[in-house]
């Protein structure tokens, strides 16, 4: 079984991206592009990683990622926050609402397979 990533990112551009790079290293790629269908995919998928755009329309990726959090299987799935949004604590309110980390946007082609595969990496040892 391959590790499967959730990317929830209303940006049809940023979704073919993340897409593209993340197939090349080989991971299978579920989209969802609101709130609803993240949580619903979350549910169906159980993915390995949540890739998160805290900028979303109608329920925010904060709030989102809180009603993920609440769900019991999907407790321990590492949550990483996406957004350009790197002024006024929204790294620290990223946390608060239950991500694991940030990746800052513009996405970096050349270091999202890096970052991507630090905080998988991450899930293994926090057992230890
Ligand atoms: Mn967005």
């Amino acid at each position: 079984m391959g590790v499967k990533i959730l990317y929830v990112e209303d940006n049809p551009d940023n979704r073919l991206l993340v897409r593209r790079i993340l197939m090349v290293e080989g991971y299978t790629v579920v989209e969802a592009f609101d709130a609803a269908q993240g949580i619903a995919a979350a549910q169906r998928e159980l993915p390995d990683l949540i890739l998160m755009d805290m900028n979303l329309p109608e329920m925010d990726g904060y709030t989102l990622t809180r009603h993920l959090r609440a769900i019991p299987e999907l407790r321990n799935v590492p949550i990483v926050a996406m957004t350009a949004n790197v002024m006024h604590g929204d790294r620290e309110k990223s946390i608060e609402a239950g991500c694991n980390g940030y990746i800052p946007k513009p996405i970096d082609v050349d270091l999202l397979p890096e970052q991507v595969a630090r905080f998988l990496h991450r899930e293994d040892d926090n057992e230890g």
